[in-house]
């Protein structure tokens, strides 16, 4: 049976002809919004990692190198988009930005670039440079907007407003480049009517590409302390399934779905532990949807759309 939403694999094998794989690099980037002075550890759900769990570190091309190896070795796909992952990959001078990215390209098997960053770290500069790769590579920048409740993004302390996403994401449909919006379900006293209206303003622009996940309590995390002094409630596996259909079933069906599940270390995890069974977790949304006979984009009204 057919996947109900698009997903990346999908998207490309379309693309490139063959399995491409993602390699996780920590570019060795750090987030203006950890940097601050005033004792606030950037965004609540965020460690010492900034959100790269899975990457290795030092020298960018051994990095990719390792990368390679272990896709190889494991059957993980002949082609790699190199993903610098950890922190803000735009959060520094544009001449660094450039020698770092560049070093990622150590063979003609690296067809793309993928750059997470904040929003509020886009500009002219950075577009341009994006703009100059894209001659050679498929380049997708990664926004971290979890919400656009600018209630909910304060008490995350996510650091910037909602309106900031909108200026990022016209930027770069200026330059024609990619980007993929990050969603999260689950944050504190977030309800279903909250993703709704998260879906609403994503739809203004619709972005090329999602990532959703389930917030999930890591250890020596500002919201790991909530969660012990009883101040957060995880969500249930059961209103992920209904949240997640939501997002899917309202965005347009040729957005490409790039991930549905969290994908942090499992000892690092407080909670909730349904999170650490991504395999599971991935066949309850494939059953939900088909079982209630949803597909990506069944409830998408092209004339939501609005001009910011
Ligand atoms: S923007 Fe990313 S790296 Fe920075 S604090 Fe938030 S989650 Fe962490």
């Amino acid at each position: 049976m057919d996947t109900p939403y698009r997903t990346l694999s999908a998207f490309y094998k379309d693309k490139f002809g063959k399995r491409v794989y993602k390699l996780p690099i920590d570019g060795g980037f750090s987030c203006p919004n950890r940097n601050k002075n005033d004792g606030i550890r950037g965004c609540i759900f965020c460690n010492e990692q900034g959100s790269g769990e899975h990457t290795n570190k030092g020298d960018i091309i051994n990095q990719v190198k390792l990368g390679i190896n272990f896709a190889v070795l494991s059957n993980k796909g002949e082609l790699f988009i190199a993903y610098f992952q950890n922190f803000t990959n735009t959060f520094a001078p544009v001449d660094v930005l450039k020698e770092k990215y560049y070093s990622a390209f150590i063979d003609d098997r690296i067809v793309g670039i993928s750059i997470a960053t904040r929003p509020d770290c886009i500009n002219e500069d950075v577009c341009k440079l994006l703009k100059e790769i894209s001659k050679t590579h498929y380049v997708t920048v990664e926004l971290g907007l979890q919400t656009a409740s600018d209630l909910t993004a304060n008490a995350i302390n996510r650091g910037y407003k909602s309106q900031i996403y909108l200026d990022a994401v016209k930027m770069l449909k200026s330059f024609d480049i990619d980007f993929v919006c990050h969603l999260i379900v689950g944050l504190p006293n977030e309800t279903i009517s909250d993703i709704a209206k998260t879906v609403d303003f994503i739809n203004i622009l619709p972005p090329n590409g999602v990532k959703i996940h389930s917030l999930y309590v890591l250890k020596d995390t500002p919201l790991g302390e909530m969660y012990l002094n009883n101040k957060y409630t995880p969500i249930t596996r059961e209103y992920y399934l209904e949240a997640v259909s939501y997002i899917l079933t309202h965005i347009p069906k040729d957005v490409v779905v790039h991930r549905l599940t969290g994908d942090g270390e499992k000892d690092k995890i407080l909670a909730p532990n349904w999170t650490k069974e991504k395999k599971k977790n991935l066949n309850a949304i494939f059953n939900y949807m088909t079982k209630n006979n949803l597909q990506q984009g069944c409830f998408y009204k092209n004339n939501s759309i609005r001009t910011p």
